[in-house]
């Protein structure tokens, strides 16, 4: 591959529009992916323009090989559910810390550039203060978060090492198009669609008043970008959430009133290691990156919606479409933006329902 970018993870939700705007953009694209909880169908469209390696982050041998010859890194590979880790904590340690070790330590010796990883709102726990910025102390309340925080300090202690610049930036609750909505630890946006869309009842944890900060991914992308291409991050978190701050029961009331679809509600004890408030604030990020988010809740809930109602056609179209379920030979010439963007059936352009959320 010419001097390009290795994304770990790049088969899950948030690394599928990681390489889907690279790609775009004409970037040569190195996936490094273990399946777990990605799949090559979330990859589908870009195939035929990516090198594909199916690897372990635990596996330091297979990191070190995935990050030859590679400028940058997009770190996003993890156990990314607070409920995994606290049913399985000795992994997500091995997955989000051992595993990052791996990635910053191959960066050095493959002479990256800069190595983007991914952190999470998870390490402010409950905030002293609303809005959170990045000088609030670590508060890790459950395995995740403080496998982030570990993280964050292998960052810290690694950065500048053999010349490899790092960025770790914290993401609120990204939600968007291919998120995976089939489990207990998906993301709420996700599970509450999947269940309205089948006519189920939607659970909701504690009192429902636990508000989050929910960005869309696209706005995640591109701080993701611009924090690739800053001049200097050394280390130094970056928020990326939008500063406003939704209930539970705000999403669910707006979700029903968008989408015309009434569930019933179900409530369950709140959830061991969940926080009660999180709003970001988002100035660190404008002031390092010039990064500001564009998407409106109301927007990213109407195109979320619009491919959760279009998801079962794309898998059938994913299934029969050439090479979709094959790993893609070493590839160095990439179409360009154009005749990916005619391939790509990922996201519809025009939301259709009206999410009546002020925000
Ligand atoms: P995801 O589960 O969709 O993606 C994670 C990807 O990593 C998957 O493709 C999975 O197969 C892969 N992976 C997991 N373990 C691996 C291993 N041992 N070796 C190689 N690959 C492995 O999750 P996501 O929501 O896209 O999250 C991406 C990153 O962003 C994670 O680091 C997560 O902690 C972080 N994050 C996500 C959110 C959010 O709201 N989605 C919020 C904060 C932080």
């Amino acid at each position: 591959m010419a001097a390009g970018i290795l994304i770990t993870g790049g088969a899950g939700f948030i690394g599928s529009h990681a390489v889907e705007a690279l790609v775009r953009a004409g970037r040569p694209v190195r996936v490094f992916d273990d399946f777990s909880t990605g799949s090559r169908a979330n990859l589908a469209p870009w195939l035929p323009r990516i090198e594909l390696v199916e690897g372990d982050v635990r596996d330091a041998d297979a990191v070190r090989e995935a990050a030859r010859g590679c400028e940058s890194i997009v770190h996003l590979a993890a156990i990314a559910s607070v409920q995994k880790s606290i049913d399985d904590p000795e992994a997500t340690r091995e997955v989000n810390v051992d595993g990052t070790e791996h990635v910053l330590v191959a960066a050095r010796e493959a002479g990256v550039r800069r190595v983007v990883v991914a952190s999470s709102c998870a390490v402010y726990g409950e905030p002293d203060d609303l809005p959170i910025d990045e000088w609030q102390p670590f508060d890790p309340r459950s395995p995740y978060a403080a496998s982030k925080m570990a993280a964050e300090r292998l960052c810290l202690s690694l950065c500048d090492r053999g010349g490899v610049d790092i960025g770790p930036l914290r993401f609120f609750n990204v939600y968007g198009p291919r998120q995976d909505p089939s489990s207990d630890y998906s993301g709420v946006i996700a599970r509450f669609m999947e269940r309205l869309s089948m006519g189920e009842p939607c659970t909701v944890y504690g009192d429902g008043k636990q508000s989050r900060d929910f960005v869309y991914v696209t706005d995640v992308i591109a701080a993701l970008r611009l924090a690739l291409d800053a001049r200097r991050l050394g280390a130094q978190p970056l928020n990326v959430g939008t500063g406003v701050e939704t209930s539970v029961h705000e999403l669910l009331a707006a979700l029903m009133q968008g989408t015309g679809r009434e569930c019933e509600v179900v409530h369950a004890p709140a959830r061991e290691g969940d926080v009660r408030h999180s709003r970001a604030s988002r100035n660190r990020a404008a002031d390092q990156l010039g990064w500001e988010p564009e998407v409106r809740v109301a927007d990213g809930l109407a195109t979320t919606w619009a491919w959760f109602q279009g998801r079962a056609s794309r898998v059938e179209d994913d299934d029969t479409s050439p090479g979709g379920d094959e790993d893609t030979p070493d590839n160095d010439e990439f179409a360009s933006p154009d005749a990916v963007a005619e391939e790509s059936a990922a996201v519809p352009a025009d939301p259709a329902p009206d999410f009546d959320l002020d925000l």
